[in-house]
């Protein structure tokens, strides 16, 4: 997923789609104008972790836009990586595990899928072994 910053809000570019928020407005490239989102704009939320309940209509609220500003901060801080353990790319920068200490990045998903059997206090970097917190 590649996320830019317009003069009018954000553009989301998904492998069949891409959204924007132009004027705070969710707007889908393939999706038929309607009052609630589609599924685009909830692949979105997930990323974001934002509850749908919150957010049931088109119109972006002062909090979810405050979400999309720090998502977006993360996102280019983040920059191209992959996790270690799926070599998929990171899409979200919310729902990782990121090393302090070597950089390394893997999604929580596989990660506890990997960890499936340990403590969750032994949660180490697969690179450096240094502890994640
Ligand atoms: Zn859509
Ligand atoms: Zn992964
Ligand atoms: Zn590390």
């Amino acid at each position: 997923m590649l996320i830019q910053k317009t003069d009018h809000g954000f553009v989301f570019t998904l492998k069949n789609a891409s959204v924007s928020t132009k004027d705070r407005v969710w707007t889908c490239s393939v999706c038929t104008p309607n009052e609630t989102v589609c599924a685009h704009v909830e692949y979105i939320y997930e990323l974001l972790h934002a509850s749908l309940r919150l957010c049931p209509n088109k119109t972006i609220s002062s909090m979810l836009h405050a979400r999309i500003e720090q998502f977006y901060d993360a996102y280019c801080k983040l920059g191209n990586k992959q996790c270690v353990i799926c070599l998929e790319e990171i899409e979200s920068p919310f729902s990782i595990y990121e090393c302090s200490r070597c950089t390394t990045v893997v999604h929580m998903e596989c990660m506890m899928q990997y960890w499936d059997f340990e403590p969750i206090h032994f949660l180490q970097c697969l690179i450096c072994f240094a502890s994640l917190k």
